[in-house]
């Protein structure tokens, strides 16, 4: 894998000051594997934004929580069920400790923020720092302590408390360094509470409690930028004001708060969109399905898209660096991905394939053939990703696989609350034991940024199986397609724009289609289009390969999406 972004120790944050202009709010980010700062998608797409910014030479910080404890550590016991361990690693090895300390008052506590500096590196040597919010320092109480500790982690009451340390402490924290932030951009609406902090700085003389114009919002609005990522009604946290105003104190008055975060409940994402002058959506899809939940406001959509150098695998790294040097930088030079040779392609895919079976051997002690197509599922373990509709019937893949085999390779965490995510990982454990002996098939555990990165380019299907329109935009589908590994979806999300059936790979179902009709239309493709091509017609799947790299690999980019989210909402 082409490991192009390094690290370098920066002991001072003082180089960064002046430059930087731009503040990344994000509850998540996935630096590199090591630092378990990250669950999922929203963290991964944070670190590709941050080596993009780092590539581009962005004036930018990032701020994000030290999650000492990390996410989840997922392991399965011999029932096929997850067993959820914490997942520390050491800030110590990776970031140094600034000396600037920030508080923020939590139930009329007052809690000390340590903010740690990790620095990313990019190929050209540009530095971007990143601030890690840290609130086990001595002299907190023990409670208070454990705020930063675990990701996710606790009940509502905990979360807030999080939320407050990453909004307001955050931005408190970026003052106390030094730094002068003229655009904040709130990665979801975990960090929602910044916005607050602002209003507070614009406070007329006039007005009264309650009323819109104690609080100038323009300013607020002139300096924000909001990106939501769910259509999912559970992923936008609220909170009862009674638990706001028990921890937030006289922070602001809760009139306030309501004219701007609801009236019923504290709604982190109605916040944001109310504070911020610029929002969008994750894909077009996405925009559209957000601003039907939440009419009027202009919600624009920006795709979002991946770091092509860290999520190529090192034998196509090699043959994009014959189409151009500067693949990296400017990844739209792989639309000439299409002149690269069958051999070629061919040869850099088995290689990355047999990595992938190498990693799987090691594992699990399974032993899959190298030679058959592999059909790969690797997606957080919830209900509207609905990681079993492929074992929707049995019988069928039997059937199948009789005449044309295949195999099966899935990973993916279910959050610890997830009891149907849990549930559904026992489920396929099941299935795959009554499938053995007709298609071989293994779930791999703990699904992180070291194992996708074996995942994405060693199969040959990505699959994709949400119900519309509740997948915001995915992202691992671009990775699959940078390595020209193909991607056989439900029309949503990043995918119905990428899409054209039967050259960047296939759809499952038409658009608009009624949920329950995608398992007969995924296995009808299985059946009838991929798994004959794969087995009859080579060429024709390497020329898909080549489209998939050539028209999806070089749009999908998070350095497309960057170049965009400064042109049209940092330069506002
Ligand atoms: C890319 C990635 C994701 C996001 O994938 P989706 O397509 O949004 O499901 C989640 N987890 C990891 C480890 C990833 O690398």
């Amino acid at each position: 894998m082409a490991n192009s972004i390094g690290e370098s120790h920066a002991t001072t944050i003082d180089p960064f000051i002046a430059d930087t202009r731009i503040a990344y709010f994000s509850m998540e980010i996935a630096l590199r594997p090591e630092i378990h700062t990250y669950s999922g998608g929203l963290g991964i797409l944070a670190g590709d934004t941050a080596r993009s910014s780092a590539d581009l030479e962005l004036p930018m910080v990032f701020v994000t929580l030290a999650s000492r404890e990390g996410y989840l550590r997922q392991e399965i016991d011999g029932k096929g069920r997850q067993v959820d361990h914490p997942d520390p690693w050491n800030p110590e090895k990776h970031a140094v400790p600034l000396p600037a300390m920030a508080a923020v008052q939590i139930e009329g506590r007052r809690v000390w923020i340590r903010p740690w500096l990790y620095v990313l590196t990019c190929p050209t040597e540009h530095r971007i720092p990143v601030i890690l919010l840290d609130t086990d320092v001595a002299g907190n109480e023990a409670r208070d302590r454990s705020i930063t500790a675990r990701l996710y982690g606790g009940d509502q009451v905990h979360r807030l408390m999080q939320e407050i340390v990453l909004g307001i402490g955050g931005e408190r924290v970026l003052q106390a360094l030094g730094f002068r932030i003229s655009t904040f951009h709130l990665n979801e609406g975990h960090a929602a509470l910044l916005t607050v902090s602002l209003l507070r700085q614009h406070r007329r003389a006039s007005g009264y409690p309650g009323s819109a114009k104690l609080y100038d919002p323009d300013p607020v609005r002139d300096q924000c930028v909001f990106t939501t990522h769910t259509p999912v009604e559970a992923g936008h946290d609220q909170f009862e004001y009674a638990l706001s105003e028990r921890l937030l104190g006289d922070f602001i008055e809760t009139e306030t708060l309501k004219l701007f975060a609801g009236t019923e409940r504290l709604n982190m994402t109605r916040l944001a969109l109310n504070l911020s002058g610029y929002v969008n959506g994750v894909a077009r899809r996405h925009a559209e399905t957000t601003s039907r939940m939440f009419p009027g406001y202009r919600i624009r959509a920006v795709t979002n898209g991946v770091h092509v150098p860290t999520w190529t695998h090192l034998a196509f790294a090699e043959l994009f660096q014959g189409i151009a040097p500067n693949w990296g930088h400017e990844p739209e030079i792989l639309a000439r991905a299409d002149q690269l040779s069958d051999a070629e392609i061919w040869a850099a895919h088995t290689r990355a394939k047999g990595e992938l079976l190498q990693v799987v051997n090691d594992r699990t002690g399974v032993s899959l053939d190298r030679d058959l197509p592999i059909i790969g599922f690797a997606r957080r373990m919830t209900g509207y990703k609905r990681p079993e509709l492929l074992f929707s019937d049995l019988d069928r893949l039997r059937t199948m696989a009789e005449d044309k085999p295949f195999q099966i390779i899935l990973a993916g965490k279910a959050h610890p609350q997830d009891g149907g995510g849990k549930t559904a990982i026992e489920q396929i454990h099941r299935h795959l034991a009554q499938l053995a002996g007709s298609v071989a098939g293994v779930f791999l555990p703990n699904y992180d940024f070291a194992l996708a990165r074996h995942l994405i380019c060693g199969v040959d299907v990505w699959l994709n199986t949400p119900v519309p329109p509740l997948e915001a935009s995915g992202t691992s589908g671009m990775k699959a397609a940078l390595n020209g590994v193909l991607n056989l979806s439900v029309l949503d999300g990043w995918w119905v724009e990428a899409w054209i059936e039967g050259v960047t790979g296939w759809a499952i179902g038409a658009d608009g289609d009624q949920p329950d009709r995608h398992a007969d239309a995924l296995y009808e493709q299985l059946e009838n289009k991929i798994l004959p091509l794969y087995a009859r017609n080579r060429p024709q799947w390497i020329w898909m390969m080549k489209e998939s790299i050539s028209k999806v690999g070089s749009q999908f980019t998070s350095q497309r999406m960057m170049r965009r989210y400064a042109s049209e909402a940092y330069l506002r």
